[in-house]
């Protein structure tokens, strides 16, 4: 017998995010996705008498259902994630709103993160006034064990936390879920699907805000959703469509180009961040640093086992600064090379006080309950030298 024949190795996440969109103009050789800027299509197509169909089957006739560059970038995301398919959106709130209005009916009961980004609570909440209940659970995965109960029918979640980089159990969480009949939307933006692949692990959708790491640059507003049932995801672009909260074509132009990057920028950006943990972790000025690849960090563990990458544990870490909030407010106007701004993800490092940003719409309880100080600080590496930066946040903290 002949020994089986091995099949071309599965692309890297590397390679996908650089390809995966698999595009190629045989006419012109182009095998960049071109930037489709226009919102009209043929239809009927004039050659055949019938609607074009992108290569999903959806009608190609019009830019707020469906647009070439933003199918390039989906292919990407789908890719990334292993997942059938994906939707691109106009931002990550575009998308959850899509998703909450797609999935959620009169008499639902949702469970969301506590500690999740705050307009994401802040929608689910609002969603009160249709007959939608919310129910805040964690930050830790016995509390979310303990609240997903029959009658649960959606479950949203974040893989790393927001301010305070917390990585709960998402593996059980999805199991009880199963349990329950629930269905599960992980926020994978502060992993990437380089770290965490919700749909591998069993949820229902991975949501990312795209503005952040896979856009990169911040230069570019948009969200993507990842998911592998058809029906649903017709169902997603049919809300999408009613909704107009596709992703714009340039928007999508500028998420390929950022994506291609992804990978060597996450590496990067990781490696300053546990480089900064623990220069902050040893400064006399910190009083506490949160990042779960500080060894005694209480999230190590977990993160050890849910990440793909070994000894890579993200580019956020929050830190609390001696002294109070003044101090801390004092730390953000003496920064020069890392920016004050609310954002992350991106080419610049940028330091921001979750009070007045992610987390200022949640109540002063929560806020009290997760531990979200008026002395925190969030710092998002970006692509600067490490070295620089750490002598920036030490003559900021003196
Ligand atoms: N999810 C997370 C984890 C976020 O941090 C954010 C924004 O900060 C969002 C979703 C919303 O994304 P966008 O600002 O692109 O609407």
């Amino acid at each position: 017998m002949s020994p089986a024949r091995a099949g071309p190795p599965v692309p890297k996440a590397s390679t996908d995010s650089v390809h995966g969109h698999d595009y190629f103009d045989v006419e012109t050789g182009a095998f960049r996705v071109p930037l489709y800027l226009t919102t009209i299509f043929e239809h009927p197509d004039r050659r055949t008498g019938v609607s074009r169909k992108s290569d999903r089957g959806f009608e190609q006739k019009y830019s707020r259902e469906e647009n070439p560059t933003v199918r390039g970038f989906e292919k990407v995301v789908a890719k990334l994630e292993k997942s059938e398919d994906a939707l691109a959106f106009s931002s990550g709130m575009a998308g959850i709103a899509s998703v909450y209005l797609s999935a959620l009916s009169h008499g639902d009961t949702v469970v969301i993160s506590k500690e999740s980004y705050g307009t994401t609570q802040d929608l689910a909440l609002n969603l009160g006034k249709f007959g939608v209940k919310t129910v805040l659970a964690g930050p830790d995965t016995e509390d979310f064990l303990q609240k997903i109960r029959p009658g649960v029918t959606l479950v949203l979640l974040e893989t790393i936390t927001n301010p305070l980089v917390r990585v709960v159990d998402i593996p059980a969480i999805t199991k009880r879920c199963k349990e329950v009949g629930a269905r599960v939307v992980v926020d994978n933006t502060f992993a990437t699907p380089l770290l965490y692949r919700p749909l591998d692990r069993g949820a229902w959708l991975s949501v990312h805000s795209v503005t952040k790491y896979i856009g990169g640059h911040n230069d570019v507003v948009g969200g993507a959703v990842a998911l592998n049932d058809p029906v649903d995801l017709t169902e997603l672009w049919d809300f999408r469509r009613r909704l107009g909260t596709i992703m714009g074509p340039f928007e999508a132009f500028l998420a390929l180009r950022g994506v291609a990057t992804l990978k060597a920028r996450f590496d990067v950006q990781c490696k300053s961040a546990l480089a900064l943990a623990e220069f902050l972790a040893d400064h006399p000025k910190v009083e506490a640093v949160y990042y779960p690849g500080l060894r005694d960090n209480q999230y190590h563990k977990t993160a050890d086992r849910l990440f793909l990458e070994k000894g890579v544990y993200g580019g956020v870490l929050s830190f609390k600064v001696k002294g109070g909030k003044a101090k801390a407010f004092d730390v953000l106007k003496r920064i020069r090379l890392v920016k004050p701004s609310p954002s992350l993800g991106g080419t610049e490092s940028l330091l921001t006080s979750p009070i007045t940003s992610a987390s200022k719409t949640m109540s002063p309880a929560i806020r009290k309950e997760l531990g979200i100080t008026e002395n925190l600080l969030r710092l998002s590496l970006g692509l600067e030298d490490e070295e620089d930066l750490q002598a920036d946040l030490d003559q900021a903290l003196r």
